[in-house]
């Protein structure tokens, strides 16, 4: 019998955006008891690139020239991520476009994507290296309060069907107008510092295998969306613990 397993395929980490390394993700996902977690870095469209780096900021991102060493470390740990914990790791990257405003979130894809490419061009090329895609956080707001996945919401007739999941909740967030969709769905935390371990998951009743695990989210049958409450022994996790003393 296939148990219910706890999932986060969207978890970003200080090769991009987020605060911890991938061996503390790995730490704080192992230790709490995880089943399967994705490590999913940004990379950017050309033009946002240029953008920041013309304003000046130092941009940690993946990107074409550092793919292959970017996908390497989730390799490694992927061996210490079973080993210590029995969890998975998937190596993945977001795809995201802050140009035209979308974000998709590929899974276990070994190819560079360029997010420069049109959705459906990104979401073939995801198809054909049997990878999963994800819409990622389609109602979701930045700083200026736009959406940062309108054109995957606002042509989600379109795009329905041609993901493999979309994001119903994110964060802290639900999305109902996605859920009323019937779209394929998974939850997920975006995690970027640790005050977002505490999210939206999923639960997935599969085998504990990389391959079983992506055919499920495909089929999307014996899946759920499940809201993390702070853990009641949370001393245990040695990382949370040392960021709440640090945050005092
Ligand atoms: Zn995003
Ligand atoms: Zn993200």
């Amino acid at each position: 019998m296939d148990n219910w397993l706890l999932c986060d395929f969207h978890i970003h980490t200080n090769i991009s955006d987020g605060s911890l390394k991938v061996s503390e993700v790995v730490d704080l996902y192992g230790q709490y008891g995880f089943d399967v977690i994705a490590i999913t870095d940004h990379a950017f469209d050309s033009v946002f690139l240029k953008k920041l780096r013309e304003r000046g900021n130092k941009v940690s991102c993946v990107s074409r020239e550092n793919f292959r060493e970017y996908m390497d470390i989730p390799k490694r740990e992927q061996e210490r991520a079973w080993k210590e914990y029995k969890m998975i790791l998937i190596p993945g990257y977001e795809i995201t476009n802050n140009t035209d405003y979308y974000h998709i979130v590929a899974l276990d894809v070994q190819e560079y994507i360029d997010p420069s490419f049109e959705v459906i061009k990104i979401l073939r090329m995801i198809k054909e290296c049997g990878g999963i895609s994800i819409a990622a956080h389609p109602l979701k707001k930045n700083s200026d309060n736009k959406y940062l996945s309108r054109h995957l919401y606002e042509n989600i007739n379109i795009y329905k069907d041609m993901f493999d999941a979309w994001e119903i909740a994110n964060q802290f967030d639900l999305y109902n107008e996605i859920i009323e969709k019937r779209c394929r769905f998974v939850g997920n935390s975006d995690f970027h510092h640790i005050k977002h371990f505490y999210s939206w998951k999923t639960l997935i009743k599969a085998e504990k295998d990389p391959e079983a695990i992506k055919y499920a989210i495909r089929r999307n049958d014996n899946i759920a969306i499940t809201f993390l409450k702070p853990h009641t022994n949370k001393k245990e996790i040695k990382i949370l613990e040392e960021a709440s003393e640090n945050a005092k």
